[in-house]
């Protein structure tokens, strides 16, 4: 079998199982799975729970979770959405070489859902698509990219770093992992390192806008801004590091050059940094099925299991061992918690994950080829399956 069809296969047994089978064989395994927040499914681990199954946070603020609440007017919202607007409107066919602004792309839902978007309702603006491949892009994912850039209609470019700067990053932060787990740890280096990609790649292109599709809550948690823009003072600095690791502990003074240093900039020529998904703040359903109707994806290619990149079983049973929980879970029951995202798709991956962390059902070959890949041991980022009992 090739290492498509294999990662396919994997991802929908995997998916297979989640939805079909773990309904039962959760009945029989509730002494390896936490109790969770009946309305968010945080689990006890990440958050304490009342007498009634109840987190602290929905305690708070429990109202059911409903779609059509979102679709009351918030004047925030309105009010950033005509902002992000007046922008978007001004730039056109404002940048000095061919293109006006370089939109991140990741093959996913959000970026598709942003391009199209921006292409529908600027069609001034000159764009030029960006997808960074960080050596663990799955084949699933490169498969897609390749599918929808044409449907899209874009200029595309593919930058692939060399593989070893993205194992030292890797193999430090999976070992040196912050409060927020593998997912603000690793996921977040990656991220900041393909922003600064894009950085660089829009300076010396003379592109004046960045536009990348993180939601509402990766902008607030993840970058911690309030704001569908970078501050400029940000965007005039120089990086010393990310996720809390100190560039200089892991690189060498020529792969530091690689990151983005824009103090010494004509601040002219550096591009602004713009959310538009922070200013629309949408429902994960209302992006998926816009996506679905413009013919641009099949709600099967959608799962972020078959979508996402190559390590995340191995950073999903890392933070198991570690935390306790997923810590992507932050994320996922905010949304389910704001109505962003429902409670049944999101619970049985949470759980199954909890419950496969500890035994390595379907993921153990995973782990084992991603810790080789990093030259780690399992012992090197604490995972021990089996511990108890033995296999499933
Ligand atoms: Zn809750």
């Amino acid at each position: 079998m090739t290492r498509k069809s294999e990662a396919l296969r994997a991802a929908k047994l995997f998916e297979f199982y989640v939805r079909t089978i773990w309904p039962w064989h959760r009945l029989f395994a509730k002494n390896k799975i936490s109790r969770r927040c009946l309305n968010c499914a945080g689990s006890e681990e990440m958050i304490s729970l009342n007498s009634k199954k109840i987190c602290q946070l929905c305690e708070k603020n429990l109202t059911p979770v409903s779609f059509s609440r979102l679709q009351e007017s918030n004047p925030r919202k309105t009010k950033e959405t005509s902002e992000l607007n007046e922008i978007l409107q001004s730039y056109q066919g404002v940048g000095k070489n061919d293109y006006d602004a370089l939109v991140l792309f990741s093959g996913g839902k959000d970026s598709t859902y942003m391009i199209r978007r921006i292409q529908n309702e600027y069609p001034g603006l000159r764009l030029l698509s960006f997808t960074i491949d960080n050596g663990f892009m799955s084949v699933v994912a490169k498969e897609n990219i390749a599918g929808l850039i044409p449907r899209l209609g874009i200029d595309h470019v593919f930058v692939t770093p060399k593989k070893s700067f993205y194992i030292k990053l890797f193999r430090y932060a999976i070992t040196h992992l912050n409060s927020q787990g593998s997912y603000g740890t690793v996921d977040f280096s990656d991220g900041e390192f393909m922003l600064d990609s894009a950085r660089k790649l829009a300076f010396e292109k003379k592109i004046p806008l960045i536009l990348c599709g993180y939601s509402k809550y990766q902008v607030q948690n993840g970058l911690h801004l309030e704001s569908f823009e970078s501050p400029r003072a940000r965007e005039l600095s120089d990086r010393t590091e990310t996720a809390g690791i100190l560039l200089k502990d892991i690189f060498s003074q020529e792969e530091i050059k690689m990151w983005w240093h824009g103090s010494h900039l004509d601040s002219l020529s550096v591009a602004r940094l713009l959310f538009p998904l922070y200013a629309w703040d949408l429902e994960e359903d209302q992006i998926k099925n816009e996506v679905v109707q413009w013919g641009l994806m099949n709600p099967q290619k959608q799962s972020p299991i078959v979508t996402n990149h190559q390590l995340i079983p191995l950073l999903g049973v890392v933070d198991i061992h570690k935390l306790g929980f997923g810590s992507f879970e932050f994320e996922f029951c905010r949304m389910i918690r704001e109505g962003k995202a429902q409670k049944s798709d999101w619970q049985p991956i949470f759980e199954f994950l909890e419950y496969t962390a500890q035994t390595g059902l379907f993921v153990k070959p995973t782990v084992l080829q991603s810790l080789q890949e990093l030259n780690l041991q399992l012992t090197d980022v604490g995972i021990e399956f089996n511990r108890k009992n033995p296999e499933i």
